[in-house]
């Protein structure tokens, strides 16, 4: 303990006022480094070997290694050129939550303290925040997989009879969902963690516009009715991963009425669309859901992690999850009162107190601040698919609805798939920007989502221009990009 446990509070506060700092001009010249930069093989190797350590070591031995050995090698999503995949990122007034949290090392499980308080209040403004009755019930969890996974259940467990399956399983029940194509993997790893198998979602197919087709999933019940199958879901991406585009969440939520399905929403990043003026419309139908999956820690720039799941109808979520064990018997007063506790509506005990820079987020941006990160980001997307237009060796791979561009570099006799593909990584090597791929109806696709506050036009500029250079060193042939000359480096 002797590492971990020092006498000297002086120099203790010496070293976290200097690791404070450091952070924060870490953080505050982000956009000066590299994107990303490939970790020495030493460094890979110093972890791969360390051995299991007997005696403790001091802080600031163990400081020096992480800013030696782990800072310069993180995955760059801070930076404003981080394109890939759905990263947020982050605050420093998120990072100054982090410690204060852990300064108190709250276990929001339940129990009577401020803390779950917090929690309780981040959990109504959400709900507010997604036009949710304030007797809606949720929970912080680690992202958007754990959310849709509690939904899923949440879902299950509400079809008549439903609450019989938390002791007897799923028996000769032939309960089956419906998701787009294009909806994130993890609806149907949720699937399959519940039991319910991936063979019991069903995945519609998409239309030009990479939303759910709605005349498909109808006739797709049908069929399932008609074979003895219960549906008993329909899940609508607010914000597809790989395009951005919206299931028509207002029909979904129509037909599932209708239907008697549960309407559940995966709105990972989508859903903080609503706080935009601009954006809020192309979710409408949203609120009208039976529960909603979302992420902080992506378009809101809360530190990982922070996910949330949000139920419409009070108690659905707590028939799912409450259990009653004796130990947790609650207290009319005293430090066990204070129910229904957190751990009641998912499967955590121990929880941290992620509400608390969950709290830091929402009141720092204020609901108007988040929407116009939102529209920001949008319009980013918006010009950097103006400049792809506008340049002749690139092209558009799909609509751009939020944030997301898809498209991909075009030369004359080359094997798109493969050059596009070798061009993202040169870019990520470059460490000038790092968008993702996809593969869009059999093409290759650079993909680029602007998701961090810091993202602006010109690194659009600059993902552009570099991307053009690459292109031309790899294939050795000048590329046709005519008007992107023109335009603003
Ligand atoms: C990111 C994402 C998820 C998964 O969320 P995690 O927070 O990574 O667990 C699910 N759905 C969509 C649409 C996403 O963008």
């Amino acid at each position: 303990m002797a590492g971990l446990d020092p006498e000297n509070w002086e120099e203790l506060r010496a070293l976290g006022h200097r690791m404070l700092d450091d952070m924060l001009d870490n953080v505050k010249a982000v956009a000066a480094g590299p994107v990303w930069q490939p970790m020495p093989e030493s460094v890979r190797q110093g972890f791969h070997d360390a051995p299991l350590p007997q005696s403790g070591a001091p802080v600031d031995q163990l400081y020096h290694q992480f800013t030696q050995q782990v800072l310069p090698y993180a995955v760059g999503n801070r930076h404003p050129r981080f394109m890939g995949w759905v990263h947020g990122g982050g605050t420093p007034q998120g990072m100054l939550a982090e410690m204060l949290a852990a300064g108190l090392n709250a276990n929001l499980g339940g129990r009577d303290h401020a803390p779950v308080e917090v929690e309780r209040m981040v959990i109504r403004w959400t709900a507010s925040m997604l036009g949710f009755p304030e007797t809606a019930t949720g929970v912080l969890v680690t992202g958007s997989s754990m959310a849709n996974f509690i939904g899923v259940i949440t879902a299950s467990r509400g079809v008549p009879a439903g609450v019989k399956m938390r002791a007897e399983g799923i028996q000769s029940r032939r309960l089956v969902g419906y998701a787009g194509q294009t909806a994130h993997g993890c609806i149907a790893r949720a699937f399959d963690l519940a039991g319910l198998g991936t063979n019991a979602l069903r995945r519609v197919p998409m239309d030009a516009a990479f939303r759910m087709d709605m005349d498909v999933l109808r006739s797709m019940i049908a069929e399932d009715r008609a074979a003895g199958f219960e549906p008993f879901l329909v899940v609508g991406t607010a914000g597809t991963v790989d395009t951005g585009s919206i299931d028509p969440l207002a029909d979904l939520a129509a037909f599932a009425r209708d239907e008697g399905l549960w309407f559940h929403v995966d709105g990972a990043f989508g859903a903080l669309a609503r706080l935009s003026a601009e954006y809020a419309p192309a979710l409408a139908g949203m609120e009208q859901a039976n529960s909603i999956a979302l992420d902080f820690h992506k378009w809101a720039q809360t530190p990982y992690d922070a996910g949330c799941i949000i139920v419409r109808e009070e108690g659905k979520q707590a028939a799912a999850f409450a259990q009653s064990l004796a130990y947790l018997a609650r207290e009319d007063r005293g430090l066990a009162a204070g129910a229904p506790w957190f751990c009641d509506l998912g499967p955590d005990l121990s929880r941290g107190f992620r509400a608390l820079k969950v709290w830091f987020t929402l009141a720092g941006f204020g609901t108007d601040g988040l929407g116009e990160v939102v529209t920001r980001s949008c319009a980013v997307a918006r010009y950097l698919a103006a400049r792809i237009d506008d340049t002749p060796c690139l092209e558009l791979l799909a609509p751009v609805t939020l944030n997301i561009v898809c498209f991909r570099v075009v030369v004359e006799n080359e094997d798109l798939d493969t050059l596009n593909g070798e061009l993202v990584k040169d870019l990520h090597e470059s460490g000038i920007a790092a968008p993702s791929t996809t593969t869009l109806h059999g093409k290759r696709a650079i993909r680029a989502a602007i998701v961090n506050h810091r993202t602006t036009e010109q690194d659009a500029d600059i993902l552009l221009n570099a991307l053009l250079d690459l292109a031309e060193t790899r294939t050795g042939k000048p590329l046709h990009r005519a008007s992107a000359e023109t335009l603003p480096a």
